[in-house]
């Protein structure tokens, strides 16, 4: 019944025109293309979220990339971001591999389920305001049928900021790696966002980046009644 009524939300995720600007954009980008992918038959729609359906750890990015997801029709598929991810997730057991190209190269997540404040590929991946506050229902639906989730990472502050509008909470500190445990019990992690502007001035390192998963982790295995 969850997956099926999260599938009914994907649909309706993927038919969902209502920002101009980003409807113009994620077209045109489809159709005028990056030259190292002419031959792509671009997503150029709202990319929907990605994992399982029983996932305990969520993770809530930005934007898809204009030549990653709005490319491949996959959450951080395609682009470096979501090389940084996908390798983060398959070395702590949440991802069946560390590599993201398309969809059909076999990835599956485990216990994880990946989506985004905003659907749709935005112009210098900044959505507005308003673009956010039209996204925004799709993360509460995804929060209310996603029921087993204990640990929420945050990619970047628009992300952590969405996160906390949809749950109804007030402001709670951005940082890399600060950790608040909510009152239904969830631990949010908020963590820097593994842009290419982050990695390459190395103001996100790698053992930064994996220490959020890592933590991660933890916190989800604790929840089984497990040690390490
Ligand atoms: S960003 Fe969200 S609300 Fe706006 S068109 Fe895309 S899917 Fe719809």
């Amino acid at each position: 019944m969850v997956s099926l009524n999260l599938v009914t939300l994907h649909a309706r995720i993927v038919r969902c025109r209502q920002c101009p600007r980003l409807v113009r954009w994620r077209e045109r980008v489809a159709r005028e293309k990056k030259r190292e992918f002419r031959e792509w038959d671009y997503w150029g729609k709202p990319v929907p979220p990605f994992g399982d359906p029983r996932a305990r750890l969520l993770i809530v990015g930005l934007a898809p990339a204009a030549h990653g997801g709005n490319r491949t029709g996959r959450m951080f598929t395609g682009d470096s971001s979501g090389n940084w991810l996908y390798a983060a997730l398959h070395q702590f057991g949440f991802a069946n591999q560390a590599e993201s190209t398309g969809r059909g190269d076999g990835l599956r997540l485990r216990d994880c389920y990946i989506t985004a404040a905003a659907r749709c590929a935005p112009p210098d991946n900044k959505p507005t305001r308003h673009e956010l506050d039209r996204c925004r229902p799709y993360l509460e639906g995804e929060i209310a049928l996603l029921t087993r989730v204990r640990v929420v990472v945050t990619l970047g502050r628009i992300a952590h900021d969405a996160f906390l509008k949809a749950k109804e909470l007030g402001r709670l500190p951005f940082g890399h790696g600060l950790e608040a445990t909510l009152a239904d019990g969830t631990v949010l992690i908020s963590s820097y966002h593994p842009s290419r502007q982050n990695t390459n001035t190395g103001k996100l390192t790698r053992a930064m980046w994996e220490g959020i998963f890592k933590r991660a982790r933890v916190l989800v295995t604790k929840g089984d009644g497990r040690t390490e």
